[in-house]
């Protein structure tokens, strides 16, 4: 089998490729955002030729958070993206590296594996495999980034790539095989690893198993990946990423996928759109994850940073009533980042304000036919425009409807810079706000009574 004489560089970018020919050699590679879910590379297996290989990295530095390279043939995978005691990568922030594997003897390499699995950008695989027998004239196992591999003694088998256009993090797995016959005689394998970017330090890839197929031996058997608790995924362009964690509401994973997961990828950043600062840029990366209600001190929920905590009992009874529309108003918190701003911090916006917007934004823009904010008959005689969440959210709704349609975002503007005082108001609308309240309610007055006639 002669390999070295492929030696071009191919590139592949789709995100889920039909099998490339790669001269005689056939890279499938395939990512995925759900586990479980590949279905041209077949699943990691337990006894296969890797398993008691040996494994020596001839160029780079482990990260001191990451598995030693022993986590690549326990046949065991991670449950989730996020385990970097259950992955080998290269140290963070440098030039990949170089990755030997020794079968002990030279066997007929039927295929050749990798898996990984990241949120983000540690999930893509960029490596070129090469081979060798041992007896090759020159053969060396020293190596550096500059290294001229064929020149070695080692043959070229396959040039990966498994960056997609979008959705960098999940699964990502490559099987390189050939069409009829094995890949070669091999007793060592080397992988010469790159980083999938260089933007930040955190390029090198989460590698979770190899595995090594040998024509000649016995068959093997796949290894069962449990399901994940946690659920990664992107929006606008990879530009924020998420974690929702189920760990502690496993039965609310499925919800969490089909329901709450597109609302979470078009609100949040609708919702960064819609409060905009100079300057400002809302938080990248936002974590979703449930509590057990014994720790949640009576709240459905509450954000804080870009953490939003999730209350698992309440969110089971208002499944198909109010858990949605919680989401939309705690990621509003986030996006409005109160706290991260320290002139804020020391003036600190009334309360009403900072949950009159994301009611606001929930019940008049995400759900306004749940009329989930209405003042009611009851409610009318002590509604005032500071009685908080949604009446003040219906306060807010009467002045962009009457006044200014950019209102909240110049609300907003002043809370998140800590230049918000009582005085917004004159200066804002020429009006006090209990002039403005006083409007309001004859506006609420006169609905209540249209909708008696
Ligand atoms: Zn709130």
């Amino acid at each position: 089998m002669q390999m070295s004489s492929y030696n071009t560089t191919f590139i592949f970018f789709a995100f889920m490729l039909p099998s490339v020919s790669f001269g005689q050699s056939h890279v499938a590679m395939e990512s995925t955002q759900s586990e479980n879910l590949f279905k041209r590379v077949p699943p990691p297996t337990m006894n296969d030729a890797a398993t008691k290989a040996e494994y020596k990295i001839l160029r780079g530095r482990i990260d001191p958070n990451s598995a030693g390279t022993q986590v690549l043939h326990n046949d065991k995978m991670p449950t989730n993206e996020d385990q970097p005691g259950e992955n080998f990568f290269f140290a963070a922030g440098t030039d990949g590296g170089c990755l030997e594997i020794d079968l002990g003897r030279s066997i007929a390499v039927k295929q050749f594996a990798s898996y990984s699995w990241h949120a983000t950008t540690r999930a893509a695989q960029i490596y070129r495999l090469y081979g060798a027998v041992g007896n090759e004239a020159g053969l060396s196992h020293t190596v550096t980034r500059e290294t001229d591999f064929a020149k070695s003694g080692w043959s070229m088998i396959a040039n990966v790539d498994t960056r997609p256009e979008s959705n960098l993090g999940g699964q990502h797995g490559v099987c390189i095989t050939s069409s009829d016959k094995p890949l070669g005689r091999f007793r060592y394998l080397l992988l010469d690893v790159s980083p999938t970017e260089t933007d930040d330090a955190f390029g090198n890839t989460f590698f979770s198993e190899i595995d090594i197929y040998d024509a000649d031996g016995s068959t093997t058997s796949p290894i069962a990946i449990p399901r994940s608790s946690h659920l990664a995924f992107t929006a606008a362009d990879n530009k924020y990423r998420f974690i929702i964690d189920t760990t502690d509401a496993l039965d609310l994973r499925d919800w969490c996928d089909r329901e709450l997961r597109p609302i979470v990828q078009t609100w949040y950043p609708k919702i960064v759109e819609m409060l905009p600062n100079d300057g400002f840029v809302a938080p990248s990366r936002v974590e979703l994850r449930f509590h057990d209600e014994s720790r949640m001190l009576g709240n459905p929920a509450y954000a804080s940073g870009s953490v939003i905590t999730l209350n698992t009992q309440w969110f089971r009874r208002e499944l198909k009533r109010e858990a949605r529309g919680a989401v939309v108003h705690e990621m509003a918190h986030v996006v409005q980042s109160y706290t991260q701003n320290r002139r804020n911090a020391r003036t600190s916006t009334p309360g009403w304000i900072v949950e009159g917007i994301p009611d606001y934004i929930r019940w008049f823009l995400y759900e306004p036919e749940s009329k989930g904010a209405e003042i009611t008959e009851q409610a009318f005689a002590s509604a005032t425009h500071d009685s908080s969440y949604r009446v003040t959210g219906n306060f807010f709704d009467f002045l962009m409807r009457t006044y200014d349609p950019d209102f909240i975002a110049k609300l907003n503007s002043a809370a998140r810079n800590g230049r918000y005082n009582s005085n917004f108001w004159m200066e804002t609308f020429g009006k006090s706000a209990a002039e403005l309240e006083k409007e309001w309610k004859a506006d609420c007055r006169q609905k209540l009574d249209q909708s008696k006639k």
